[in-house]
């Protein structure tokens, strides 16, 4: 199905609502029946037919026909938050005894659903380099039932080979997810390349505005109703019908935004690249990337993040070229309209975080809807402060 009809019409059902142009929201928790008859046939399947909110809301699923297809799978879920989507997920594919390979530093909470979560239930995890094939197919063990990937990688930007996990995954009979946030379904739809669940942040990109936390789940039929009928029902994260509206209307531009987010993302990081203040620029894109290759081959572009060493020679240097950026807001998150940094110095003297073993002089970028020369602009006065 060609993109344009996914995000202009997939779903919508207009006939249905006064043949309205946007979908209206169904804000409401629960639907009534005729009579008996009706009432026991709805709960021949909660997904499907009406019954409650927390099973089926048509706002919702609106929003759940149109990820499915940007994915190219079958069917999706969506949770209130990227978390609660991973964590429900993973969690459906586990029981005591069993365990999980994952690529090494994943998302932070990520993280702490296998180290904190998932082993106070008797499940055990191992990362490894995803960037080595051979790596992953030594950790994988008798036991082993999920193959968890990030391609890109939260800050490292590191790749997996795809198509060579999906294989391998299939080779052993596991099942394979990715958190595919960074790229958005414009730039990689792994479920292509073989992978079975396909996660997104959708406070990311999908939703793009920064205003709404939501998360994704897609699949196949069969394994998005095994997530739906245990821990989407059992543990209860969904999105409410009016942020399920928002989403839609954020998702109406992700092919426009990504599009933006890239080109401008690309020329900052050009730029920077050849800044003699600058160490190291690791963008996917760029030729200097060591997977540039794999980026290539796997990925049509990279959204708007990257990570810049900078030559500050102190922390307090590094500080000052932070606080002399205007037009980036220093916050966490990513994917939104605007401009944001993100330091690792900022996690310094915060006990626990791991981020504050990486370099100080480290900053993540993410690149918003401005004019990329507008912030060349400002990134310029802020390294002639250095
Ligand atoms: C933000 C983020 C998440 C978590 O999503 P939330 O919507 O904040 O719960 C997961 N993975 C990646 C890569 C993220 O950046």
């Amino acid at each position: 199905m060609h993109q344009s009809e996914i995000l202009t019409h997939l779903g919508e059902e207009r006939e249905k609502y006064f043949q309205a142009v946007s979908p209206p929201v169904i804000q409401t928790s629960n639907f009534c029946f005729s009579d008996l008859k009706n009432f026991r046939k709805a709960f021949q399947n909660e997904l499907e037919n009406h019954i409650y909110s927390r099973g089926n809301n048509p706002t919702v699923k609106i929003l759940r026909a149109k990820l499915a297809a940007l994915e190219g799978t079958e069917d999706a879920l969506v949770f209130s938050s990227g978390s609660g989507a991973i964590a429900a997920a993973v969690i459906a594919q586990v029981q005591a005894g069993d365990h999980i390979v994952c690529v090494e530093s994943p998302y932070s909470w990520t993280h702490a659903l296998l180290t904190q979560f998932l082993a106070r239930f008797g499940v055990t995890h191992t990362f490894v380099d995803g960037r080595d094939i051979a790596a992953i197919e030594e950790a994988i063990q008798d036991n082993t039932k999920v193959l968890y990937l990030e391609s890109p990688s939260s800050l490292t930007f590191n790749l997996q080979d795809l198509k060579a996990c999906a294989q391998l995954a299939q080779k052993y009979g596991l099942v394979s997810l990715i958190d595919n946030s960074f790229a958005s379904p414009i730039f990689q739809q792994p479920a292509k390349l073989g992978i079975d669940l396909v996660l997104h942040s959708g406070t990311k990109y999908i939703n793009g505005h920064s205003d709404v936390v939501c998360g994704v789940v897609c699949g196949s039929k069969e394994k998005i109703f095994e997530i739906f009928n245990s821990e989407q029902m059992t543990l209860g994260s969904i999105l409410p019908p009016h942020d399920a509206a928002m989403v839609i209307r954020g998702l109406r531009t992700l092919p426009l935004r990504m599009e933006r987010v890239a080109t401008s993302a690309l020329i900052i990081a050009q730029y920077l690249e050849e800044h003699p203040k600058v160490k190291q620029v690791i963008h996917p894109m760029l030729p200097s990337f060591p997977q540039y290759d794999l980026a290539q081959e796997q990925m049509s572009g990279a959204g708007g993040l990257f990570s810049v060493y900078i030559k500050a020679e102190t922390l307090a240097l590094m500080e000052t070229f932070i606080h002399s950026l205007k037009r980036f807001l220093i916050a966490v998150s990513w994917g939104g309209h605007e401009s944001l940094i993100m330091p690792v110095a900022g996690f310094y003297g915060i006990e626990g975080r791991e981020d504050s073993e990486l370099p100080w002089n480290l900053v993540r970028f993410s690149i918003g809807l401005e004019d990329p020369a507008w912030l060349i602009e400002d990134i310029e006065q802020a390294l002639d402060k250095l």
